[in-house]
């Protein structure tokens, strides 16, 4: 089969390798769509920690084509989305929190930026049957934001606050609506990613080149002490920070966004001991994904995918990402 490898900064070859193979307890996936997630824009660009040789992707759908000594022929034919990584689905961080946490196999697999790929059968999830298999791949960022929309604890008619409308603020902005936030200003200052947060459930849209996010915090937030709810879904400390400030005392702000790694938090440390506002990190899909697909079905996601791309095209579909002027792009391995 055909895969990309990655080979260090922005170089990829796209390499002839051997078909996967269904070991006991694996299914073969022949991919449909793989999503460029921002961590592999982050990753050629050095600011994700990551050992070439390897292949990327981590977000993808697919049909079972093969099953492995004890998984019933019957999957052959499903429709799937991966919850990609090695896992042993028995020690506690497995169990407990996430999969991709496991304490006990190895950190990497195969990645999904090829023809096919092997994996262990309960981490391929079979899609509902209204669910369009592209966009189900879409699973993997929509888990990352449901589990940490879910860390949260939303008050009663809370005002609600999402910096960035990349494919992760969009999916923040839809959990924290679905979760209990009753305003929800969403900000961000590229027009058709604003615009997309009204199809995710924003109340309001703000763009931060044209007015101070100050005035609307004045205009609707109780006596303009801030939000109750705020999460950074871009990856910048400075936008963190504003989050933080941005935030009502006791209130609570996220962090879906990824830092470059080594990057200290801009913010009076005083002020937030000072208001008592938690700060939340969220990394991953905890123990959410299998839930997700039937979420992703009561969501509106027309259009969000911006860009297909063969696999071949990878490095041009990780610049488009890489420029901002879309929402998703997908690579599309076997066509
Ligand atoms: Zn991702
Ligand atoms: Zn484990």
């Amino acid at each position: 089969m055909k895969a990309m490898t990655w080979h260090g900064g922005a170089n990829f070859t796209l390499d002839e390798v051997p078909d996967p193979e269904p070991t006991p307890g694996y299914v073969v996936v022949k991919i449909d769509t793989t999503g460029i997630c921002g961590t592999d824009v982050h990753i050629t660009q050095g600011l994700f920690p990551s050992e070439p040789p390897n292949i990327l992707g981590h977000e993808g759908s697919g049909t079972i084509v093969a099953v492995g000594e004890g998984v019933s022929s019957e999957r052959i034919g499903q429709r799937v989305v991966m919850n990609h990584s090695s896992h042993c689905f028995e020690c506690w961080n497995c169990r407990n929190w996430n999969v991709s946490r496991c304490l006990v196999a190895p950190a990497s697999t195969n990645g999904l930026y090829a023809e096919y790929v092997a994996l262990d059968s309960r981490a391929a999830v079979e899609l509902p049957e209204d669910l369009d298999i592209e966009v189900a791949a879409m699973t993997e960022p929509a888990a990352c934001c449901l589990s940490g929309v879910e860390m949260l604890d939303i008050p009663y008619r809370a005002t609600g606050l999402v910096i960035g409308a990349g494919i992760m603020g969009l999916f923040t902005a839809a959990f924290m609506k679905s979760h209990g936030v009753e305003t929800l200003v969403v900000s961000e200052p590229v027009k058709v990613r604003r615009e997309m947060a009204k199809q995710f459930g924003a109340d309001i849209l703000h763009d931060p080149n044209d007015v101070p996010l100050s005035e609307v915090i004045a205009d609707i937030t109780d006596h303009g002490q801030g939000f109750h709810v705020t999460a950074e879904a871009v990856g910048k400390p400075e936008l963190v920070a504003t989050c933080i400030n941005s935030t009502k005392p006791r209130g609570q702000t996220l962090m879906i966004g990824v830092c470059p790694e080594g990057s200290p938090l801009p913010v009076d440390l005083y002020d937030m001991h000072f208001r008592e506002i938690k700060l939340v990190g969220a990394f991953g899909r905890g123990n959410v994904f299998h839930r997700v697909p039937k979420e992703l079905t009561k969501l509106n996601l027309q259009n969000v995918i911006s860009g297909r791309y063969p696999l071949a095209d990878l490095p041009d579909a990780i610049t488009a990402s890489a420029e901002g002027l879309g929402v998703k792009f997908a690579i599309k391995p076997n066509d």
